[in-house]
């Protein structure tokens, strides 16, 4: 097989050939059709996360070893199965559930294994698509497309499952107003699906105008360019001046979270998903007085994906994918992305 794989920290990805794996047990190897270049693809390329204050946060402190091969939004053919009974057949178009837990931590065993401790997420901890072959650990990640178009529903394992975990997390206190932060790959899945499964009004934030403008046709009610200095007072005054009931936050470095206090209403609900990172001085009364939710979101189960999938099949959303590269491309492809020469998801086409 064929893989474009990541040797050491901002190295070029190298094109290396080896023998094709032999699905044994559980395991199933897929033939990959496509396989989307996220953000978090960049992170593990340049070998960490900006902690702020000059730190960085390795991951190979994490667990991760090079080489690897990235890529965790992967959609393929199922191609041979090991040794088990399972609902997938040869030639099935399938997509994987790449956030593969331990299976025995309280997380795993209460089917959100996205948020594993000890976690061997495909992609990431072990090799994953940017390659023509993947080989999965087990049937039961597998989902049928049964329909949905194989390079929409790349996006469907990350940007869409953490964008749908993210806004019902956003959802909790039923918001009149939702701010939007970052409308990129996450941001515009986040947009729509804020669209079809709440009622609130949303606001999109970005630093660029075009993909401001696909955010208001995917749903967004307002938009607004951050590089705008009155930014805040264009929100509060959407807001009503009382500001967002909820925000998300699909950036999170230290100029969006500044701008999420500062917008973020008595009793609201903040929900922070991206890993551009940084750190940012909180006045830490504005908690309490203003008894404001700060959550996390991380990726999502595989339940989760499942009814992503079926909202997909069933029109109410609608990836966009700008871009499509060859796997001798895959340099390219993250470079393009890190210039955020993007808009919505770039897939290679191995
Ligand atoms: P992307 O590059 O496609 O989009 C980022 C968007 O943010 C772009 O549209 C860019 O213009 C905008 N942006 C950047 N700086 C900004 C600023 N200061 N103000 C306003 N907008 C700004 O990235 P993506 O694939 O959507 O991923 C976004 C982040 O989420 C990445 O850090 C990625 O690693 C992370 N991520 C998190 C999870 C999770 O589970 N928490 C999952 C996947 C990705
Ligand atoms: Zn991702």
């Amino acid at each position: 097989m064929k893989s474009s794989r990541i040797t050491a920290p901002n190295e070029p990805l190298k094109v290396s050939e080896s023998e094709n794996p032999v699905p044994k047990g559980p395991q199933v190897l897929v033939k990959v059709k496509s396989v989307g270049v996220c953000h978090s693809d960049l992170h593990l390329w340049e070998g960490g996360y900006d902690l702020g204050d000059g730190k960085f946060m390795k991951v190979t402190d994490r667990g991760v070893k090079y080489p690897v091969t990235p890529g965790h939004e992967i959609v393929g053919t199922v191609e041979n199965i090991g040794d088990v009974a399972t609902d997938v057949s040869k030639g099935d178009d399938v997509l994987v559930f790449p956030w593969i837990g331990c299976g025995e931590c309280p997380a795993c065993k209460v089917k959100n294994e996205n948020l594993c401790d000890a976690p061997r997420s495909m992609g990431v901890f072990q090799d994953g698509g940017y390659s023509d072959y993947a080989l999965i650990p087990n049937s039961k990640y597998l989902a049928k497309l049964d329909g949905v178009d194989p390079d929409v529903a790349t996006s469907l394992a990350c940007s869409g499952l953490t964008a749908y975990t993210a806004i019902k997390k956003a959802n909790q206190n039923s918001p009149e107003f939702l701010v939007i932060v970052g409308a990129g790959g996450l941001g515009l899945m986040g947009v729509q699906i804020a669209h079809a499964i709440t009622d609130a009004k949303i606001i999109c934030v970005d630093l660029d105008d075009k993909k401001l403008e696909i955010a208001k046709e995917m749903g967004a009610d307002y938009t607004i360019n951050s590089r705008d200095p009155e930014t805040i007072q264009k929100i509060m005054s959407v807001c009503n001046d009382k500001g967002a009931d909820s925000v998300v936050d699909f950036v999170n470095a230290p100029p969006t979270a500044k701008l999420d206090f500062a917008v973020l209403r008595k009793r609201g609900n903040l929900v922070l998903v991206g890993l551009f990172g940084g750190s940012f001085e909180l006045s830490l009364v504005t908690v309490p007085l203003k008894s404001i939710v700060i959550q996390g979101a991380y990726t999502g189960n595989y339940d989760d994906m499942v009814e992503l999938l079926d909202l997909a099949r069933k029109g109410v959303i609608n990836p966009v994918i700008s871009k499509r590269y060859s796997l001798d491309e895959a340099n390219s492809a993250l470079e393009d992305l890190k210039e955020r020469k993007i808009i919505g998801r770039a897939v290679i086409n191995p």
